[in-house]
């Protein structure tokens, strides 16, 4: 890392941003159950004078605050994962089978932390920090827009701290950056019979092979090599006997895509796979994150103003999803990765021994807040 710490923020600022994700650490809570931490969430905003709004998709809290025409969306997430932690640190997880394995405990640190360095006088501009619950599968942000909480916004930014990269550097990737996620049920239908007399019936077993191999055909013969996709069969179930040749097999899987017309040649090639043989039933988890240029050209000149321009990655892009997605499809809005690794690497996300780099939060914060600064500077001019 060739940014210096002591360089960002006050000390206490960093001690606070420490202390909060470690308090978040040890105490993490799941999807829609984040009672403890938004309640001190709250707490804090209030503290700030800020307008705040709790109880939004059950445990999502908004905090306005300034005055103007135009209004920018702040977000962070604030659920855990259902993973039992094996870190050794003293801040691990109290709450046995439940752990921040993605690192959102230190986004709703850095989001407490941002918000106060705008409170007091009025920022010119209609600022909404938003703490989301049930990222994680739960499509929070999707269930907070349901409640108004983009209502008046016209722009919105969010920070992931993210161990594929080091500390130290930032990566901001104009355009698709994060891929759409469906969650794939298709039921093969068949009828059942004695395994000694199979023409009697009809195997949904054999079928249910055909289907697989077919849908592994996809991406290599019908999605451009210019395009990105995945399709995964990740779930097999069927029989009950080896005498027996069942009714039915059910197989369930993903798709990922960059682009929402090769996501849909791929769901009509499905359908086309298992016509005669089965239903298809999708369900679209999170849509293609697609990052607004002119936003992402804001937030990089406030990361370049902090870890300059030589740790700045421009095409980090992640076949995982995130829900944000559809925060940036209702407005211009960036997303962007703050690199968590340590100086040993860092195990991935989701990971039962993830940790960060503390150092991440401070640089989170810098980047942040200049974006913010950039964004309302960019409308007073
Ligand atoms: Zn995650
Ligand atoms: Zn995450």
């Amino acid at each position: 890392m060739t940014v210096s710490i002591e360089s960002l923020g006050t000390r206490e600022e960093r001690d606070e941003l420490v202390r909060l994700r470690r308090d978040f650490h040890e105490h993490p809570e799941l999807g829609y159950e984040e009672v403890r931490t938004s309640g001190i969430v709250t707490e804090r905003l209030q503290g700030l004078g800020f307008a705040v709004r709790t109880g939004v998709a059950k445990t999502g809290v908004l905090g306005d605050h300034g005055q103007g025409t135009r209004g920018l969306y702040v977000r962070a997430d604030m659920d855990a994962l259902p993973i039992l932690e094996e870190n050794e640190v003293p801040y691990c997880s109290r709450n046995q089978g439940v752990m921040h394995a993605c690192g959102h405990d230190a986004h709703t640190a850095v989001n407490l932390l941002t918000s106060s360095r705008f409170a007091g006088s009025d920022p010119g501009a209609r600022l909404r920090f938003a703490f989301q619950p049930a990222e994680e599968g739960g499509q929070g942000a999707d269930r907070m827009m349901e409640q108004g909480a983009l209502d008046g916004m016209d722009a919105a930014l969010g920070l992931h701290v993210w161990n594929s990269i080091p500390v130290g550097k930032v990566a901001i990737t104009e355009g698709p950056a994060m891929a759409s996620v469906d969650d794939f049920t298709i039921r093969v239908h068949g009828v059942g019979c004695h395994a000694a007399e199979p023409h009697q019936g009809d195997d949904p077993i054999v079928k249910a092979a055909g289907i697989i191999r077919d849908l592994q055909t996809i991406v290599s013969r019908r999605i451009s090599p210019y395009d990105r996709a995945v399709v995964s069969v990740t779930q097999i179930e069927g029989g009950s006997a080896f005498n027996v040749i069942p009714n039915e097999v059910v197989l369930r899987g993903t798709v990922r895509t960059f682009d929402a017309d090769v996501q849909r040649t791929i769901h009509d090639r499905i359908r086309e796979i298992v016509a005669g043989k089965g239903d298809f039933d999708v369900k679209s988890v999170t849509q293609v994150l697609v990052n607004d240029p002119a936003m992402c050209r804001l937030v990089r000149k406030a990361a370049e103003a902090v870890v300059g321009p030589e740790n700045i990655i421009e095409n980090e892009v992640t076949m995982g999803g995130e829900d944000f997605a559809s925060v940036l499809a209702a407005v211009p809005g960036c997303f962007f990765f703050v690199g968590s690794a340590g100086d040993g690497g860092g195990f991935p996300h989701h990971n039962a021994r993830f940790d960060i780099d503390e150092r991440a939060l401070a640089i989170g914060l810098e980047v942040m807040t200049g974006s913010i600064r950039n964004w309302i500077a960019e409308g007073a001019g």
